[in-house]
């Protein structure tokens, strides 16, 4: 019989936060703020406020919860978890837009806050058994605990672009002034600009183009429910810069792991400039697929280069294979009677070497055995571009869509996508809880504070606590 699916109640979420150690944490860099608002509440406070925010979809709904009982219950909470007591007055959203502010609007801070998130996230993954040196798996043949993946997702923001041409923005900013707005700190916003937010822009993504802050997101996970962990999260400072901000959140994270990675897991967006950075800088192979060369109505042209005419000895004899590039993997081509060219046989992965230079970076090397009727023979190509001009990376896999493996490896990304419908989830009407970049941003990391310190604790309980989650059921908890 399947265990039963169900939502975390309040009582498990206060003490999963309280247990796992990103509210105290992250909640240090908080302290010793450089400007002098007295504090009325320790430091974790603004961590945990926004990942229950989180947790009830709407700071406003929050603020009800704690006036309404939920301060008391986390005071309970706080005394078995050696933190100090928040004090007898909740903390509410106008302190919150303060503190929120001080943390994130400071480059610094905000870097710092980002990078010890990542810090304590890659030490759960290890303690989960995830991103471990030296145990299992190969480069040649990576294994899904040693997989690190990622997408990026874009957040529309809480008023239109018109917002005069516009009623669904009209009444949420009616809302806001009734006093249902969704944590956006009207206050703080000049009149003019309270109806649009101008740190949205337009980002084309595969599933066309959307308004609004691009966000991105790696993980790790293992086989079981409620097991993923949120490792690093970012914000594309422009359009068209979605995928170097990946590698620079691969770059964040990799390091931390100490050789625990093998391979990164991306959509399209990584091209091949991306992927050599990767390989050269982190020495992780890419898995990904190929951009398509071109769509004729429903078919996929894919994408195909020479590679070179490559000969292996025969006896006495010099036997010649013209070997190609298509959609990923290395092909040996011939002529057809007719002249027409013919693929005669796909190459099948021998081996992946990498070796690392005087330098620090990484250089890998493909072995293929390429199929000959006198005689199979094995080559070492280099997937690295030669210089600018080469597209090399562009075509050349090293663990090609065709390959077994792909699938085992390339499969994790279809998390990623759910771990973004479940963060808009918790977003009212499917638009950002607040105002600016910067505090979207905490807000994402917020929901990753909240998400990984229940993945922590359903490792110790009997029903996984995301399972819900996962599922993608949206019944909510009272
Ligand atoms: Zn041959």
């Amino acid at each position: 019989m399947p265990r039963r699916v169900r939502h975390p109640a309040i009582s498990e979420v206060l003490q999963a936060l309280l247990a796992a150690p990103y509210v105290s944490e992250l909640g240090q860099l908080l302290e010793g703020s450089p400007l002098g608002r007295p504090r009325k509440h320790p430091a974790w406070v603004p961590v945990a406020y926004g990942a229950l925010g989180r947790h009830f979809r709407s700071y406003n709904r929050l603020d009800a919860e704690l006036v309404g009982g939920l301060w008391t219950q986390l005071r309970q909470a706080v005394e078995g978890a050696g933190l100090p007591d928040p004090g007898p007055s909740p903390y509410t959203y106008p302190q919150h837009a303060y503190w929120r502010d001080l943390a994130v609007k400071d480059p610094e801070r905000r870097e710092a806050l980002l990078d010890t998130f990542s810090t304590l996230a890659v030490a759960q993954a290890r303690r989960s058994g995830l991103l471990l040196p030296g145990r299992k798996g190969s480069l040649t043949h990576p294994d899904p605990s040693r997989v690190i993946y990622g997408d990026g997702t874009v957040v529309r923001p809480i008023y239109r672009i018109m917002p005069d041409k516009d009623d669904a923005a009209d009444s949420l900013a009616a809302k806001g002034r009734s006093g249902a707005s969704e944590g956006t700190d009207t206050e703080a916003v000049p009149a003019r600009e309270r109806r649009q937010d101008t740190s949205a822009a337009l980002f084309q993504r595969h599933d066309g183009p959307i308004h609004g802050n691009d966000f991105v997101v790696f993980f790790a996970r293992g086989d079981d429910p409620g097991s993923r962990i949120v490792l690093g999260v970012d914000r594309v400072d422009a359009p068209g810069r979605e995928a170097d901000t990946a590698v620079r959140l691969v770059e964040r994270i990799a390091p931390l792991t100490t050789g625990g990675v093998q391979a990164v897991v991306y959509d399209g967006a990584l091209k091949g400039v991306h992927i050599d950075r990767v390989m050269r800088r982190c020495g992780l192979l890419v898995v990904n697929k190929v951009a398509a060369a071109a769509r004729n109505d429903d078919e996929v042209v894919v994408k195909r280069r020479p590679l070179g005419t490559y000969s292996h000895r025969v006896g006495r004899r010099s036997c010649s294979h013209s070997l190609h590039i298509e959609d990923g993997s290395v092909i040996d081509m011939g002529l057809a009677d007719d002249g027409t060219p013919l693929r005669l046989s796909t190459a099948t992965r021998k081996q992946v070497k990498r070796v690392q230079r005087a330098d620090g970076t990484y250089r890998f090397h493909l072995g293929v055995t390429i199929p000959c009727r006198r005689s199979n023979f094995t080559i070492w190509l280099s997937p690295h571009a030669r210089n600018d001009a080469d597209n090399l990376p562009e075509h050349l896999r090293l663990i090609p869509p065709a390959d077994p493996d792909f699938k085992r490896i390339y499969g994790r990304r279809n998390d990623s996508e759910s771990f973004n419908s479940q963060y808009k989830r918790t977003l009212l009407v499917d638009r950002a809880a607040s105002v600016g970049w910067e505090r979207q941003l905490f807000d994402v990391l917020a929901f990753a504070v909240l998400q990984n310190s229940l993945s922590a604790a359903s490792r110790h309980a009997d029903q996984p606590l995301l399972r819900r989650l996962e599922t993608g059921h949206s019944r909510r908890s009272a």
